[in-house]
């Protein structure tokens, strides 16, 4: 017999099977080019070519023992040093090799993290929408989330919300910039004014508050906007990052955290993360991937089929009547939904052979997320759909009456 925790993550582990299997039977009855289906977050780019070629000159140049064996849990040291001096290149920062460990992508790194943080019946903050990943792995350590709700139509984090959301038991608040779903990116003036709270409220309760910035999507961003870079602004920030967008490599498992010297109890934050990545049974990230992205460390997928199909779509949804926030970074669009309950605009939608996410998934109702990581024909063949799905809830009639 199964865990009594696990029973509800088992029926919802059916339900995306069950929209998964969705997809496949409306592929089969109308044909896979009729199906639109702008459900999952896999990138559509190929990793560059620099990542093949590491790989296969790792595994003819690399000794069987370094490249296949066991290491310090943290990782190869040369590949954290590397890392290291690739950021503090990029953002003037001043890290070593004792500030990174190595991940199994940004959700290891958050396992980790909070892990080595969390006491049962601590408080993470989060701000809808935000990956509902986050709910399991706060869960994972018996923590509870706080949800701090959405800033519309900005969807820059409510500073005045957050505050008021902090108590005594606020142990960590996690951001996620460029964002999912919303495709925001979080202004420099949001991420002071993040930082400045959190100084007063550590200081009035005498307690640490920790930031954790997941940035599975900081490199996927459009018209050269800048993403702050978080350790500048808050000490005890800790960085969760990923290679799985950046260079589309979500099925290999690789990231990092940083953990930077200022931040409180930098010792034994170290110690208990490399702990933690050992006794949650990692016990190292990949090896190999390691050694490879070292060798990328300056390559980015390519973002110009994204920015594609983000203009696409965008002005074409946009043209039609819905309401959409313009992304600035990540490959999502997040769209108004027409009626109030996005579960059933959602279903709606699928009557249309459109497979979309109800921002319910992210704890926003009233949304829906569309990954635009697709093929930019199956874009221009949805639109059909989609001015169909416009028609339902005669959308152009209700912007020309506002
Ligand atoms: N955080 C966010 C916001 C994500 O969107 C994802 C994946 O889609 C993750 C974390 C997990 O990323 P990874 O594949 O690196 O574990």
């Amino acid at each position: 017999m199964i865990a009594q925790k696990m029973v509800k993550y088992v029926e919802g582990s059916s339900v995306t099977r069950a929209m998964f299997e969705e997809g496949k039977k409306l592929a089969a009855k109308y044909g896979a080019l009729n199906v639109y289906d702008f459900s999952l977050g896999n990138p559509s780019t190929p990793p560059p070519a620099s990542v093949k070629q590491a790989i296969l000159d790792i595994i003819n140049e690399v000794n069987p023992g370094r490249l296949h064996g066991y290491m310090n849990n943290s990782g190869h040291e040369d590949v954290r040093e590397a890392i290291a001096q690739s950021l503090n290149k990029k953002h003037d920062t001043s890290f070593s090799q004792k500030n990174i460990i190595m991940t199994v992508g940004a959700a290891g790194g958050l396992n980790v993290i909070l892990k080595s943080i969390t006491d049962p019946g601590d408080e993470i903050i989060a701000f809808a929408p935000y990956f509902g990943e986050y709910n399991n792995y706060v869960a994972n350590f018996d923590g509870n989330v706080v949800v701090i709700p959405p800033s519309i139509p900005s969807f820059q984090p409510d500073i005045q919300a957050f505050e008021e959301k902090i108590t005594v038991k606020t142990k960590a608040v996690i951001i996620n910039t460029p964002n999912n779903p919303t495709g925001v990116v979080y202004s420099e003036e949001t991420i002071k004014q993040i930082a400045q709270v959190l100084y007063n409220k550590q200081e009035e309760y005498g307690t640490q508050i920790y930031l954790l910035s997941d940035e599975p999507y900081r490199e996927l961003v459009y018209d050269g906007i800048e993403v702050p870079y978080i350790t500048k602004y808050y000490k005890n920030t800790i960085v969760c990052y990923s290679y799985s967008k950046s260079l589309s490599l979500p099925g290999e498992r690789i990231g990092y955290l940083v953990i930077p010297d200022e931040a409180d109890d930098f010792d034994n934050l170290i110690c208990a993360a490399n702990v933690a990545t050992r006794i949650l049974g990692f016990v190292n990230a990949p090896s190999i991937m390691q050694l490879a992205i070292a060798r990328c460390l300056d390559d980015t997928t390519d973002t110009t089929v994204y920015d594609t199909n983000r203009l696409l779509l965008y002005n074409k949804l946009s043209s039609i009547g819905f309401e959409c926030i313009k992304p600035d970074g990540a490959f999502y669009l997040w769209v108004k939904t027409p009626c109030a309950d996005d579960v059933e605009f959602a279903g709606k939608a699928k009557e249309f052979n459109l497979l979309l996410v109800p921002g319910s998934s992210f704890m926003c109702k009233g949304y829906v997320r569309i990954a635009y990581c697709v093929d930019t024909d199956m874009i221009k063949r949805s639109f059909t759909a989609f001015e169909k799905l416009a028609a339902y809830y005669s959308l152009k009639q209700h912007r020309n009456e506002d």
